[in-house]
């Protein structure tokens, strides 16, 4: 490249591309994919006639400040909609937060497997990534806190975490509250909280509503079923609000989407039944590959992490293969610092019994 060349910013070229998990195999089969943490129910069929709907009126602008769905969800969670922000996804969300207040010389903290768009965004503003060690793939307070400085100015911390499905308890998230500085934002990542069923779990409602550096970011891409249109949201202090809605862009959410999200979130049935179908697979999956000598991270999301021996021919690599030849993707997880692991969604019961009788196959147990 010649040096009068056109250069991004600092920081920028530092970036590895998002790598997605994967969506075919060669040979043009129809694979059994379980590499995205998509749900096996799809959308609720009031959110697909929503969209089909908006087809009518595409020479229209969106409502810029989606108005619908912020009462939609405002009413739904019990929450003032003047301090909900949408976006294009909660990706965007964080890209935002990120162009927002971190700079050149500023840092962002997360853990050690914690999802890769806490690193991206935090590059592409310039800023410095740290991360902290995790205990047993799950976020570990006393590390993150060790590590804030006068630098840090956003904590991300997804709570269930993607790729380990570990999560930690709201007391745990309180206590990482408490000990940063009131200038640094904590950003707690929901994208998976619908799954969870435990009781001493919490979103981070409550944080947002009591506190002036907290922010919850949800998606419409994991239960609701739809991850093509690109829907997110965050609840945030109203400065913060503020914020958000003076760097997005003026529309940045698309009309259909904006229909589809506001009619997913009032079809509780549908979400229900992704919970229950959930609750059914996720311990049957964990158990029946712990059964085939597989150690599985515990989870309480709708995916697993799984890991494989470190023996030659036995480890992830292999295994993924071998699934592969199945016709089967699940998601490599090395970009995450988890070499010898498989992430898998939990899909359909057909999806599920077919990756456990191949994996069963894989260890020499069929
Ligand atoms: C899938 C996921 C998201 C959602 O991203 P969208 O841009 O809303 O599709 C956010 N955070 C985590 C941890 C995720 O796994």
């Amino acid at each position: 490249m010649a040096n009068d060349a056109p250069k991004p910013q600092p920081g920028i070229l530092d970036i590895s591309p998002y790598v997605p998990g994967e969506s075919s195999i060669p040979g043009g089969v129809e694979p059994i994919k379980l590499s995205s943490n998509e749900t096996p129910l799809g959308p609720s069929p009031r959110a697909i006639a929503a969209y089909k709907a908006e087809a009518d009126h595409l020479e229209r602008y969106p409502d810029g400040a989606a108005t619908t769905l912020r009462t939609a969800i405002g009413r739904h969670y019990g929450l003032n909609p003047d301090r909900i922000v949408c976006g294009c996804g909660s990706d965007e969300l964080i890209n935002l937060l990120a162009h927002a207040y971190i700079g050149p010389g500023d840092e962002s903290l997360y853990t050690e497997h914690g999802f890769l768009m806490y690193k991206i965004a935090t590059l592409s503003s310039g800023g410095t990534p740290v991360a902290a060690p995790e205990k047993g793939y799950r976020a570990d307070v006393d590390a993150l806190l060790a590590r804030v400085s006068d630098k840090t100015k956003i904590v991300f911390l997804a709570n269930p975490n993607n790729p380990t499905g570990t999560y930690i308890p709201h007391e745990e998230v309180r206590r990482l509250h408490k000990g940063l500085p009131k200038h640094t934002l904590l950003v707690l990542d929901a994208a998976y909280c619908e799954y969870v069923r435990r009781n001493d779990y919490e979103a981070g409602l409550e944080l947002v509503a009591t506190t002036e550096n907290t922010v919850m970011t949800r998606t419409f891409s994991k239960i609701f079923g739809l991850a093509g249109l690109r829907l997110g949201w965050a609840y945030c202090p109203q400065a913060v609000a503020d914020v958000l809605n003076r760097v997005r862009g003026p529309f940045n959410v698309t009309a259909p989407s904006l229909a589809a999200g506001a009619a997913a979130i009032e079809d509780r049935a549908h979400i229900e039944s992704a919970v229950r179908h959930n609750e059914t697979w996720l311990p049957w999956v964990s158990s029946e590959l712990e059964k085939l000598g597989l150690e599985v991270t515990p989870s309480v999301a709708n995916f697993v992490l799984i890991h494989f021996p470190s023996e030659r021919g036995k480890d992830a690599a292999s295994a993924d293969e071998h699934l592969k030849s199945r016709g089967i993707i699940l998601r490599r997880v090395a970009a995450y610092g988890l070499p010898n692991a498989l992430r898998m969604t939990i899909g359909t019961e057909e999806d599920n019994r077919a990756v456990v009788a191949a994996l069963a196959s894989f260890m020499g147990q069929a």
